[in-house]
């Protein structure tokens, strides 16, 4: 009994007035800060005419977005953290670069404070997904450069799990370690999971579903929200699968699923402000159960690389605004998926999240594995969309399979694709985080 139900009850079960104060006192803080030590915020604040002494939580909106493209020139113009970061490199504790699309790596920063700060929102999120100490945690996610890797390592020490550092590497040998130790959770991405699933069982001969994992937490991309490729993880793995969500530029994971699974808990309170705008018109909405909603970031306890309203480029739908089961506050979204991956088919906007679950659903005649062919440009697609699906070991009449996927996705989806079927094995995941499941351009 007394079991703590929470790593942070304050803050995960605060109430909307005081998150509020909280919020403000925070962001002023911050503004404070930035307006002192970040050459590019005191440009584009100055040029906006905006005095951001004078802001508060009330009158966040007022201020302007900060863009992706924005800090990349930031960092192309004033290398190598960018003229947004606070301090000099020689107060970086450590420097993360994501893989960014243009080739050129995005690199970002963190203090000892902002790594303190990443260590306690992690800890809220491994602790929503039965994480306690003494928990044998797999970390099956790459350990370098890579945001997410180092994080959890150090979180996970943090709150006294006992880490199982296999990073993504080296396979076979985890399988073996992993059945002298034990595993209760592991955290990792869909992709990863699906490249260790096939590993297991093709090379080794081995069922994923006999190591014991009590539940897995994966995040970087869609999947673990997605309900048939969740159900089909759960059933390979007999283990919970949590969905979570962050940003290299904020908190790696900032929401996550508690024991309920009812969309993913805000778990970033008093670290980072979200605000939810019409993508539209990037106009403020009111969060309502069911809204579409495209996500806004503010650091409000962030040294080196503090961003003010960063329009991080995420799409959510809202789950639910009220008090959870589990007793967080924290407002609960799904991810619908990026704005830059969205197509457009005759007035339909299609995300690459939900070919993926329509794909899956065909498992065992599919592996769930695809690719979805774009023109070089451009959100606007003409049908039918081209798309290779993988066959699955179970894969039947080649015809009469390609025509099925064509009619569900035309139902589900509502567009009209061009299904090519490809060998097993031709898309199959290599052992990266990431999937690539649209190709722009004649590839
Ligand atoms: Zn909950």
């Amino acid at each position: 009994m007394g079991e703590r139900r929470y790593w942070n009850e304050a803050m995960e079960t605060i109430d909307a007035g005081r998150l509020w104060r909280l919020e403000d006192e925070r962001l002023r803080w911050q503004l404070r800060w930035v307006w002192e030590r970040s050459s590019f915020y005191r440009r584009k604040f100055s040029e906006a005419g905006i005095d951001p002494l004078a802001i508060g939580r009330d009158s966040l909106d007022e201020l302007p977005f900060t863009t992706k493209d924005e800090v990349r020139r930031s960092q192309e113009e004033e290398p190598p953290l960018g003229g947004h970061a606070c301090v000099p490199l020689s107060e970086v504790l450590r420097v993360h670069a994501s893989s960014g699309t243009t080739g050129r790596p995005t690199l970002v920063g963190i203090t000892s404070a902002d790594a303190m700060m990443w260590n306690e929102v992690l800890a809220r999120f491994f602790w929503s997904t039965g994480v306690r100490p003494g928990t044998r945690a797999w970390v099956a996610v790459s350990m370098g450069w890579y945001i997410a890797g180092l994080s959890f390592y150090d979180a996970l020490q943090h709150m006294h799990a006992t880490v199982l550092p296999s990073s993504n590497t080296e396979a076979a040998r985890t399988f073996t370690v992993l059945q002298q130790t034990g595993v209760d959770f592991m955290v990792s991405s869909p992709s990863f999971v699906s490249y260790l699933t096939n590993f297991a069982r093709e090379r080794l001969g081995l069922d994923p579903g006999m190591l014991g994992l009590k539940a897995m937490a994966l995040g970087g991309e869609p999947g673990a929200g997605l309900p048939e490729i969740r159900q089909q993880i759960e059933e390979t793995w007999r283990c919970k699968v949590y969905d979570a969500m962050g940003t290299a530029d904020f908190v790696p994971v900032m929401w996550s699923e508690c024991e309920f699974q009812a969309g993913m808990h805000f778990l970033g309170q008093g670290a980072v402000i979200v605000e939810f705008i019409d993508p539209a018109t990037g106009k403020p909405l009111e969060p309502e159960e069911g809204a579409l909603a495209e996500l806004v970031y503010t650091a409000i306890q962030r040294e080196c690389v503090p961003l003010i309203r960063f329009r991080i480029g995420d799409l959510v739908r809202i789950e639910g605004v009220e008090t959870c089961e589990c007793g967080r506050t924290g407002i609960r979204i799904r991810c619908v998926g990026r704005v830059d991956d969205m197509f457009i088919v005759q007035g339909v906007n299609v995300f690459p999240s939900a070919v993926a679950d329509v794909i899956a659903s065909f498992k065992p005649r599919t592996t769930g594995e695809f690719q979805i062919r774009l023109p070089a440009s451009g959100t606007r697609v003409d049908p039918p969309v081209p798309i290779l699906v993988e066959c699955g070991p179970e894969a039947g009449d080649l015809e009469e399979l390609k025509r099925a996927l064509q009619e569900t996705i035309r139902m589900k989806l509502i567009f009209r694709a061009d299904v090519k079927l490809v060998p097993q094995g031709e898309l199959a995941p290599t052992g990266a985080m990431k999937r690539k499941v649209v190709v722009r351009g004649d590839a």
